[in-house]
């Protein structure tokens, strides 16, 4: 596609995202460094989703330079519409096993696959149109609440854009103003709650329809009460996709299908909440301490 063929609405993201890059060179640095070392394989494929299966073999990772293993022998199995709750204590991995998904980095051991495909032999394109994260820093551009909510999807009918709304709790709220998916936001536009930018940011990853959705808790600057509505909102869509969250409070992926335990970069307990409490190990010892009535009280 050329500049030319850009639809306005992208014209509108471009510009403003070079007036960002300007603001916020370092961060832009920070992440090229990071990709430098991730690239297509020669001869690389598009990855083809069908079945929808993601799958851990064996998997270890080692940070550059890190004198020892980050994860090892990680292996899980997940279908489209499951969802895997990793837990576990600060620095045992959880967000690690997360980033490797999209390949922010390679596993340095065993194997990622999508329907059979390893994420190393896809095009990089390709496996994050599939698996994204949802961010928590709901960036929103000069422009109309329609164009924010299609930032992934410039194309998009307005039924598919309403659709994704929806989901995300969205729809009701916005047909409740004057200038409707027309409301321009952002610096100089109608200012949003919190909680309304983060439904924006749900809404955007929606209208992804990915295969592989990740949540990570442990980043979100949010209250329990807007963690739990985003939690709904992901739900809402769950049975089209893999829905991986990464928690540190344990309500938080107590309805999951199987739950990770990681301690120390290794998968120590799984199996869903009532088996983990009948299990009567970490689990349930990090249960009775989040459960304990000054923990609830707050
Ligand atoms: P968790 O999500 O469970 O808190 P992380 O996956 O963030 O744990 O981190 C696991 C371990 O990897 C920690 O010891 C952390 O210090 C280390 N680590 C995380 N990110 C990096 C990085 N970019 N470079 C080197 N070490 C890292």
């Amino acid at each position: 596609m050329t500049i030319l063929q850009m639809p306005v609405r992208q014209l509108g993201m471009l510009v403003n995202s070079f007036a960002r890059t300007a603001t916020c060179g370092e961060r832009v640095f920070a992440l090229l460094d990071l990709d430098l070392a991730i690239t297509d394989a020669p001869g690389a494929q598009d990855l083809q989703v069908s079945d929808g299966v993601l799958r851990f073999d064996n998997v270890g990772f080692t940070y550059p330079g890190a004198a020892k293993p980050t994860l090892e022998g990680i292996s899980f199995e997940a279908r489209r519409g499951e969802t895997i709750g990793i837990i576990g204590p600060p620095g045992s991995g959880k967000s690690t096993i997360a980033h490797l998904i999209p390949r922010f980095y390679d596993v340095t051991g065993g194997s990622i696959t999508i329907d059979g495909q390893d994420i190393r032999d896809v095009t990089l394109a390709s496996l994050r149109h599939e698996v994204v994260a949802v961010q928590q820093d709901a960036f929103l551009f000069t422009t109309s609440l329609e164009n924010n909510i299609a930032y992934g999807d410039p194309w998009a009918p307005p039924s598919k854009i309403a659709d994704a709304s929806a989901s995300a709790q969205l729809h009701q709220f916005i047909a409740t103003l004057p200038a409707g998916y027309e409301t321009i936001v952002g610096e100089r536009g109608a200012s949003l709650s919190g909680g309304q930018r983060q439904r924006m940011t749900i809404a955007r990853t929606l209208m992804l329809r990915p295969s592989v959705l990740i949540f990570d808790d442990s980043t979100a600057a949010v209250d329990a009460g807007t963690e739990q509505r985003i939690r709904t909102t992901i739900q809402a869509q769950a049975d089209e996709r893999v829905t991986i969250i990464v928690a540190h409070r344990l309500n938080s992926l107590m309805h999951a299908d199987r739950i990770l335990f990681i301690e120390d970069g290794r998968i120590v307990e799984q199996g869903n909440h009532a088996e983990l409490l009948e299990l009567g190990g970490r689990y349930r010892a990090l249960h009775d301490l989040q459960n304990r009535p000054e923990e609830a009280a707050q």
